[in-house]
């Protein structure tokens, strides 16, 4: 069978070509010239799975796209605090090379807009860097992220060099304010260096995709831009991403994104998904029309939509009843005439889904509620299991809430099995006494033999038991 997914995609590339509207970035001699023609897509699973269709292998400068990686180095290298000290995150709503700093504070209003991002390329290293060691650390971090070599575009540096003055103007606007220390010339042809950095479609999206996958590589694996950090950076992205059409964007499309005047747009959606289009004619606020317009596709079509509540946490716990007859051999529970309840969670557990299961168990194993007619229903039962064998992750709340609710079993001397081939249960959860831990085990015939002996067998069983 042939994947639906690149045929999906080519479609997505059709539907959108006949878009006559917007121009290529005129200030730019390089990018006026663009072969408006092109048009590419690529998405980036976080397994490091990687679709593409149109001009995917066509390269053009990454340029704004890469202030949001800039603006992590900044944070790894300098601190947050100082990060934030020097740079707003605020939206600003005027265009994207205007020169303005926040009233009071003096900042640049965020690290999208380009006095945030030429204040950003400074505090890439540390202060006492110099431009070329900023702009190597930079091409490398952006070559990791890629999974490949990336290379500068001289002529679109030179050409970008050559009408810089408005860019040398936020330099020197930000050096009267305080903002940066060093040479402001030298901060702004480092920060056209940054920007004249070529990509394709099939690059970009793999970067977005590790801004999905926590700042870790899909696919070589390496944790590239820390957890805090890459929060910090798709935060800025939603309310910032877009220039001033942020709003729109939001409800449109509501995925952090990052455009750049060469025509790039990548969207990265948080534990899913990277995207990335490209096609050089933009719009009045330097969005790339058909890159937008392929974005909202997808996003509509594929249910992207980060305010989308399409999850609903109740699928991710089941409950079961099984009776077991004990066996010979040395049974835990002899008495297991009596049921053992069953709750079997699924998938990535977070705090919605321990809150289900914290309920769930209440429910069934509590003292009855005359309101709810059928809870307390298990009371008595002689054996609670949690079973987490189909699930992969448990947020770092999930196992407070799930282990805090073991504690409160075990000190009602209840006796619970946990079944977790994948460790991902906390191993130091127990009660008040030595003898009060859960029993935890690899599979749920384990968990029987644990609780009616080997030899055991079950009355009434459910699927899995
Ligand atoms: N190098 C461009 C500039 O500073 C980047 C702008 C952009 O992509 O929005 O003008």
């Amino acid at each position: 069978m042939k994947s639906p997914i690149p045929d999906y995609l080519a479609g997505v590339l059709e539907k959108v070509r006949p878009i006559e509207r917007g121009a290529p970035a005129g200030y730019i001699d390089t990018l006026a010239r663009a072969d408006t023609s092109k048009l590419a897509v690529a998405i980036a699973m976080v397994d490091g799975n990687l679709y593409s269709a149109g001009d995917d292998r066509v390269e053009f400068s990454i340029q704004s796209i890469s202030k949001a990686f800039v603006y992590a180095l900044a944070i790894e290298d300098s601190g947050l605090e100082r990060v934030l000290e020097k740079i707003g995150v605020e939206p600003s709503g005027d265009a994207f090379n205007e020169l303005s700093l926040e009233k009071g504070t003096n900042r640049p209003m965020n690290p999208m807009i380009n006095a945030g991002a030429i204040t950003a390329h400074s505090l890439v290293v540390g202060p006492d860097a110099t431009a070329e060691q900023r702009t190597d650390r930079i091409l490398k971090a952006l070559s990791r992220l890629a999974g490949r070599e990336l290379h500068v575009d001289e002529e679109v540096y030179e050409s970008e060099l050559k009408d810089g003055d408005r860019n040398m103007g936020i330099g020197h606007m930000l050096k009267a304010a305080g903002i940066i220390k060093c040479n402001p010339q030298e901060v702004v042809r480092g920060y056209i260096r940054q920007c004249s950095i070529n990509v394709n479609v099939r690059d970009l999206a793999m970067m977005a995709a590790t801004l999905c996958n926590a700042g870790v590589h899909p696919v070589t694996g390496e944790s590239i831009i820390p957890q805090r950090s890459v929060r910090q950076v798709l935060s800025v992205m939603t309310t910032c991403g877009m220039y001033d059409a942020a709003g729109d964007w939001v409800s449109n499309v509501g995925i952090p994104a990052k455009s750049g005047v060469a025509g790039g747009i990548i969207g990265a959606l948080p534990g899913q998904v990277g995207l990335a289009a490209f096609s050089p004619k933009l719009d009045e606020r330097g969005n790339s029309v058909r890159g937008v317009a392929i974005c909202e596709k997808m996003s509509s079509d594929m249910g992207l939509h980060m305010m989308e509540a399409s999850q609903i946490a109740r699928a991710t716990v089941r409950t079961s009843v099984a009776t077991i007859v004990a066996g010979e051999c040395e049974p835990h529970n002899r008495n297991c005439q009596r049921e053992v309840v069953i709750f079997s969670l699924r998938g990535a557990v977070r705090f919605a889904g321990s809150e289900r299961l914290s309920r769930a168990i209440q429910r069934e194993v509590g003292d009855p509620d005359p309101a709810d007619p059928g809870s307390g229903a298990h009371a008595d039962a002689c054996a609670i299991v949690l079973s987490f064998r189909d699930v992969y992750s448990l947020s770092a709340v999930a196992q407070k809430v799930i282990g805090e609710v073991v504690r409160r079993l075990l000190l009602e001397d209840r006796s619970v099995v946990i079944v977790d081939p994948s460790h991902v249960f906390p191993k130091e959860v127990k009660g008040d006494k030595d003898a009060q831990h859960p029993v935890i085990v690899q599979s749920e015939g384990e968990a029987r033999d644990h609780i009616g002996g080997r030899g055991c067998s079950t009355l009434q069983k459910t699927d899995s038991w």
